[in-house]
Parts: C-alpha cells; sequence; structure tokens
C-alpha cells in the first residue's frame, strides 16, 4: 500500500509551523534561501521556538497570511489531503499586538479559494490569555504553554 495515494484528513498543523523557506522568501525576497534554511537549523525545542518566531516576525499584514494559507493547502492538496483542520496562533498576533480580524479574513478568503474543506483552530500559550471566545469559524481552541522540553496541550 502507498500511504502517498490515499485520501487523507489533516488535523493538527500549525498555520505560521508550516512555511516553507521558499514561502518566506516570497515574503522577504532581500533574503538568500540558504540564510533562511540556516535559521531553519535548531537542535532542541527552545531552538525550535526561536525559528517559529523568526518565521512568526515575518508576517506583517493579512496578504502575508493569505499567502502562507494559500501555500499550506497547495502542499496538503499534494499530499492527498481531502479535509484540513488548520490551527492559527491568535495568541502570538494578540501579543504582537496585530489586528486579528483583517488577518484572519485574509486566511479565511484564502481558505475559501482552496480546492479542499478546511476549518480552524485558535491557538493561545496559557500566558497570553484565553479572550478568544466568539471569534468565527473555529473548531476549537488550544491553549498551550511553552515548557522547557515541550508544549503543554490542555482546554482543546
Ligand atoms: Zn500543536
Amino acid at each position: 500500500m502507498d500511504l502517498r495515494l490515499l485520501r487523507k484528513a489533516e488535523l493538527h498543523v500549525h498555520l505560521e509551523g508550516s512555511v516553507r523557506p521558499e514561502t518566506l522568501r516570497e515574503i522577504d525576497p532581500a533574503r538568500t534561501l540558504e540564510e533562511i534554511h540556516a535559521r531553519y537549523q535548531y537542535e532542541d525545542f527552545m531552538g525550535f521556538l526561536m525559528a517559529y518566531k523568526w518565521v512568526n516576525l515575518h508576517l506583517t499584514e493579512p496578504a502575508h497570511y493569505a499567502l502562507i494559507t494559500r501555500r499550506l493547502i497547495e502542499d496538503l492538496v499534494r499530499q492527498g489531503v481531502v479535509y484540513a483542520e488548520i490551527i492559527v496562533s491568535v495568541g502570538v498576533m494578540l501579543w504582537r499586538k496585530q489586528e486579528f480580524a483583517p488577518i484572519f479574513d485574509a486566511i479565511a478568503t484564502e481558505a475559501e479559494r482552496g480546492a479542499i474543506p478546511v476549518r480552524f483552530s485558535f491557538d493561545a500559550a496559557r500566558q497570553f490569555g484565553v479572550e478568544l471566545g466568539g471569534a468565527g469559524g473555529g473548531v476549537g481552541c488550544g491553549v498551550a504553554r511553552a515548557r522547557r522540553g515541550g508544549i503543554r496541550h490542555w482546554g482543546r
């Protein structure tokens, strides 16, 4: 059996964690792919979090979120995914003082254009608070706190 040929559901993928180096280069063409690949290298969980943060800092406008949504859905379709639940790091956006509504509008609009049905789950690290209720389009709300050695999810 070739797993690549099976129809699949993606039930746990973080939008901001799905950004390929090539997509980041589309957002920031001044950087080289080599430089970006180097930033994606890490040896432990804290290194991963720093890489994740570095990627997030490049996402400064709704169009960036639309682009990473488009590229993620394209990747999923190539992998045979026919349904996806995508986690959006609302807590990071709020912590960065970004305006969530226009960003999510861009994400949702892009998802509607995609070839597969997509639902969203909003994620916030516990230290950022949980005042996210009422945001539209979500199927759940994940709350986690970064800890040395891992993230503990709760309340999902
Ligand atoms: Zn997760």
